[in-house]
């Protein structure tokens, strides 16, 4: 759940329409084989993977051979050729090949699928790469993931979306939330609130139309309090020191509540951190789901957002979602949360 709808707040799923052409032709897309529905964004569940194994002559030989003791592997068979390396560690789930320690063989027909979601918040090779090879494999899977990532248009067109994540000048945070990066900033005829955890790099954004009540430093605070309200009154909030950001009535909302608001000035980029990293990806993932009229297509939104949160951060190698709540949260990736629920035979 948002906070902006347990909370009533304002949502940014307000003003909500479909796939502009001009969001298709930008080659936002990589592959075709995926609808551009919102109402079909290719969920990958067990069910699934299982049926897709069976149709997979290769993978479908793989699994039966797997099952059957009494049958060796045979190296000379061309469809299995390719499995000879691992075939010791693979065993099966429910009809769904699998390797070490719970890692997903994806069969040939979902991959441009996988590669799409691993790729759903314009993620760099390296995190994709990270997050991929947790939960999935499948025989050059390293090559697919950087031909994924370079044919992307939306990424060759704009900056690298995973900067170098640089020291942070202040100490680092102790607790999550206790330490936050905000940025709010207008986009197609809206007020958009992202906030970055400077622990967990996990980001919220919150958002209203222009033009109402709630316009200005108004609708800013009335995003904190809805953020404060589930992740906690945060001790610092770090900001570029936007002019709603500094305005008197904003100073005082966070002087109340005990907030201290440093300026991290756009001049002394060492002081960008994960958090000012998470902030600016997913203000780049608002610009690239939105269309000229500035709606917002929800469904690719929050497909792109929890990709995001289950990312694993090129330091540390834990995601958002590992930090706050200690395991990934289920996303377009719905089978990697069955993986928790058995344990690894071998
Ligand atoms: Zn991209």
């Amino acid at each position: 759940m948002s906070i902006s709808s347990s909370l009533g707040a304002p949502s940014i799923l307000t003003g909500v329409s479909m796939l502009s052409t001009s969001d298709v032709r930008s080659g936002f897309y990589l592959f075709p084989c995926i609808s551009h529905s919102s109402h079909e964004l290719g969920l990958i569940s067990w069910a699934l993977l299982a049926k897709e194994t069976a149709a997979d002559p290769s993978l479908y030989k793989l699994l039966k051979l797997t099952e059957d003791a009494t049958q060796s592997f045979d190296r000379s068979d061309l469809n299995l050729t390719t499995y000879w390396a691992i075939h010791e560690s693979i065993y099966t789930h429910e009809g769904v090949l699998m390797n070490q320690d719970r890692v997903v063989i994806i069969p040939l027909s979902l991959r441009n699928r996988i590669l799409q979601h691993l790729h759903a918040a314009h993620q760099g090779i390296s995190t994709m790469e990270q997050r991929a090879r947790s939960i999935v494999y499948w025989p050059g899977m390293s090559k697919d993931i950087k031909k994924a990532r370079d044919s992307c248009a939306d990424c060759n067109r704009n900056a690298p979306s995973q900067a170098a994540t640089t020291p942070i000048s202040s100490p680092p945070p102790a607790t999550p939330f206790e330490a936050v990066f905000a940025d709010f900033f207008d986009h197609g005829g809206h007020h958009y609130l992202v906030v970055g955890d400077r622990l967990s790099g996990w980001v919220e954004v919150l958002g209203s139309k222009a033009g109402t009540n709630l316009a200005g430093a108004v609708g800013l605070i009335r995003h904190l309090r809805a953020f404060f309200a589930t992740f906690g009154v945060p001790e610092e909030l770090s900001s570029d020191g936007g002019p709603k950001l500094t305005a008197g009535r904003t100073e005082a909302f966070l002087k109340l509540w005990g907030v201290r608001h440093r300026i991290s000035s756009a001049y002394f980029p060492q002081s960008n951190g994960r958090a000012e990293v998470a902030v600016k990806t997913a203000k780049r993932l608002l610009m690239s789901n939105t269309g000229p009229s500035g709606n917002l297509d929800d469904d690719r939104f929050l497909r792109a957002i929890l990709q995001l949160r289950n990312t694993p951060d090129a330091d540390c190698n834990i995601s958002p979602a590992q930090i706050i709540f200690g395991r990934p949260i289920r996303d377009t990736l719905s089978f990697v949360n069955k993986l928790e629920k058995f344990s690894n035979p071998h």
